[in-house]
């Protein structure tokens, strides 16, 4: 099985693709924060729970606790093994999949997940205490 540069498949491709990917429609928008419905795990269209951050490249579902980055986000909708999802979108998104040369050390491990928990949460209005 030939590697893949997971570290870089999640550098190459923008969360707003992976949104579009998976057909998430914003319900509010403030800034590089977006909240809507989560992909994930369906939430009702016109819910909130889902936080994506395009700046941080980020996401989090204050609904069923799911978060991570784009990568994470297609493999979270799609239900896909971290290889099988990092080819396929690397395909659906007409990009190369980044080969890794040295099969050895290659893991499709999470590498530094961002805090987009705690960015959610601290701009996250109407939920702030008075
Ligand atoms: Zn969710």
């Amino acid at each position: 099985m030939p590697g893949i540069d997971f570290a870089l498949v999640r550098r190459q491709v923008s969360l707003t693709q992976v949104l579009e990917l998976v057909g998430f429609t914003a319900t509010t928008r403030r800034g590089p924060q977006l909240r809507g419905p989560c992909p994930v795990h369906g939430s009702a269209p016109r819910s909130r729970s889902f936080a994506a951050h395009l700046q941080k490249h980020c996401w989090h579902c204050f609904g069923c606790g799911a978060g991570g980055n784009a990568l994470d986000l297609y493999l979270a909708v799609t239900k896909l093994p971290v290889y099988d999802g990092a080819l396929e979108l690397c395909a659906r998104l007409g990009v190369d999949a980044p080969r890794r040369h040295h099969s050895a050390g290659d893991s499709p491990a999470r590498i530094a997940p961002p805090t987009c928990r705690r960015a959610a949460r601290t701009t996250a209005g109407p939920r702030s205490p008075p």
